[in-house]
Order: structure tokens, then C-alpha cells, then sequence
């Protein structure tokens, strides 16, 4: 088992990329702390694991919000005694071209996508420190390299977030910590689903035309990513650092 009784904290773990994750994580061994903002869907991610003989715990707060994040480390510092691995998951979409963008959509989408990497990642890297040990991932995309219709908010939040991994590293690669980022493409999870139904006049007409972009001719799955989380994650990739790894069918580079 690759993940062996590493502590895992992975936020937004309720649904999507961040289930999957969890899901597998567990199955190779880590104890899971599911992280996120709906109760039932996060309870429901720590149950099944559960229920399949994992280790998981459920603790619910905003990523965004310190008052919320640092009781929760604290709580996973009481019980476990260590974080060997963050996972910072949750992220928003927000889709529409700049001029039709609200300054109050503006603000959650760049508040929950970049602070809400910020935040856990300031109460976790002490511990971290401290142990002289961690990996930490952060969740970009691939709109972070390129240029996407009706994505411009979005993307300025995912190269953020790219930027941020990169000087992440730099600081704190002297106490033996890693931090990548994942740069999905589309892969097919609520978040997608949304976005395609609320974003877009014709839904299967985007769908469409973003999988005539891709190499792979088809969309991705949470699975998908969750392997390339699993790789950053667990010390087969110890030679990766502030790197961005690519999990997009090709559509960056095709
Ligand atoms: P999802 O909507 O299925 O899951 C995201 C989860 O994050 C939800 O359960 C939600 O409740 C939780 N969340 C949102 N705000 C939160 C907050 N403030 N505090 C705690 N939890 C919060 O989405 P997904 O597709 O699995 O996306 C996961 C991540 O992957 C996001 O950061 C997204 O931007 C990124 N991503 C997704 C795709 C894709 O095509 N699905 C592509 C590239 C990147």
C-alpha cells in the first residue's frame, strides 16, 4: 500500500475529484480526513470509507475561513498527531466572459479558489515544519496554460494558484516539504455539470466542442485525477517539486 498510515487532509472531499480521492487514498492505507462545506455529502464520503474497512473522519468547515480551518487542523493535530499530506481540493467555478462577470462573483470565486488554498495550507505547514516532512497539493487546471471561452475568472484563479505552488516550494523545501499542483482537463463531476447547465445557452454543444479540443476525444474521470493525486501524494514522487503535472487528455499541449 502506497499511502501506509499517512494522515491525509483533502478539502472539498465531499464530491467529485475530491471523493474519488479520498476513496482511493484510503484504500491504499492513509487515514482520510474528509473535508467540506456540505454535511451530508462529507459525512457521506467518510462513511463509505468506512463502511469498505478505511480510516476516515469527517470534519466540516470553510477553506476560506480561518475561525473554521485552524480548529479543524488543531482537532487532526489532537487526534492523529501529525498531517503528512494536504490536499487542497475545493475550488468553485465561475463562467461567463469579463464583462458579464458580477464584482460579488468576482470576489467568492478568487476568495474560495486562492484563499481557500491560502488558509489550510498556513495552519497545516507549521506541523509540517515541525516534522520536517509533507506533500502538499494544490488544485489548478489546465485553463491555468491556456485560454478557455467564458473562463476568464476562473483561470486567473488557477494560475494563481499555479504561482503560488511554485513559491510555495521555494520556501519551504529546506524542512522537507513538496508542493505540486494537478492541472485537470474537463473531467466529468458536479462542478462540470453545472457550469455546462448554468454557464452555457447549449450545454451539448460545449461539451461538444471541448471534446473536439482534447486528444483524448473524450472527458476525464475523478479517477483519473485521483491516480495522479495518489502519485503526488505518496513518495514515488519525491524528485517532484513546485511542478505542475497534467492530467488534461491532451488538450494543453495538443
Ligand atoms: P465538485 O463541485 O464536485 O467538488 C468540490 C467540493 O468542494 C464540493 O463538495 C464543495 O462543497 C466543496 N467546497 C466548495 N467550497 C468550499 C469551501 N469554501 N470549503 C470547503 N469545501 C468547499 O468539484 P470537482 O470537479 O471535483 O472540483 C474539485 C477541484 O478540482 C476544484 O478546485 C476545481 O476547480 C478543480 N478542477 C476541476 C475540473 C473539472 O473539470 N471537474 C478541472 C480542473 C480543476
Amino acid at each position: 500500500m502506497r499511502l501506509q498510515d499517512k494522515v491525509i487532509l483533502i478539502t472539498g472531499s465531499g464530491s467529485g475529484i475530491g471523493k474519488s480521492t479520498a476513496l482511493l487514498f484510503a484504500k491504499e492505507g492513509a487515514t482520510v480526513i474528509v473535508n467540506d462545506l456540505q454535511l451530508d455529502k462529507g459525512e457521506e464520503t467518510a462513511e463509505e470509507i468506512r463502511s469498505a474497512g478505511g480510516k476516515a473522519l469527517f470534519l466540516p468547515a470553510d477553506v476560506t475561513k480561518p475561525d473554521s480551518v485552524k480548529p479543524m487542523v488543531d482537532r487532526i493535530i489532537a487526534e492523529y498527531g501529525r498531517i503528512d499530506v494536504l490536499f487542497n481540493n475545493a475550488g468553485i467555478s465561475g463562467v461567463g466572459a469579463l464583462h458579464e462577470i458580477e464584482p460579488e462573483q468576482w470576489d467568492k470565486v478568487v476568495n474560495v479558489n486562492i484563499r481557500g488554498v491560502y488558509v489550510p495550507s498556513k495552519y497545516v505547514l507549521p506541523h509540517m515544519m515541525e516534522a520536517r516532512q509533507g506533500s502538499i497539493i494544490n488544485m489548478s487546471s489546465c485553463v491555468a496554460e491556456i485560454g478557455l471561452a467564458r473562463r476568464a475568472l476562473y483561470a486567473a484563479t488557477k494560475g494563481a494558484v499555479l504561482s503560488l505552488t511554485k513559491s510555495m516550494q521555494v520556501d519551504y523545501a529546506e524542512y522537507g516539504i513538496r508542493v505540486n499542483a494537478l492541472l485537470p482537463g474537463t473531467i466529468l463531476t458536479p462542478f462540470v455539470e453545472n457550469y455546462l447547465r448554468t454557464g452555457y445557452d447549449d450545454p451539448e454543444k460545449a461539451i461538444a466542442s471541448i471534446k473536439t479540443r482534447q486528444l483524448s476525444g473524450d472527458l476525464g474521470r475523478p479517477e483519473d485525477v485521483a491516480k495522479a493525486a495518489l502519485f503526488l501524494a505518496s513518495d514515488d514522487s519525491k524528485f517532484m517539486m513546485g511542478s505542475p503535472l497534467y492530467i488534461d487528455g491532451g488538450v494543453t499541449f495538443g
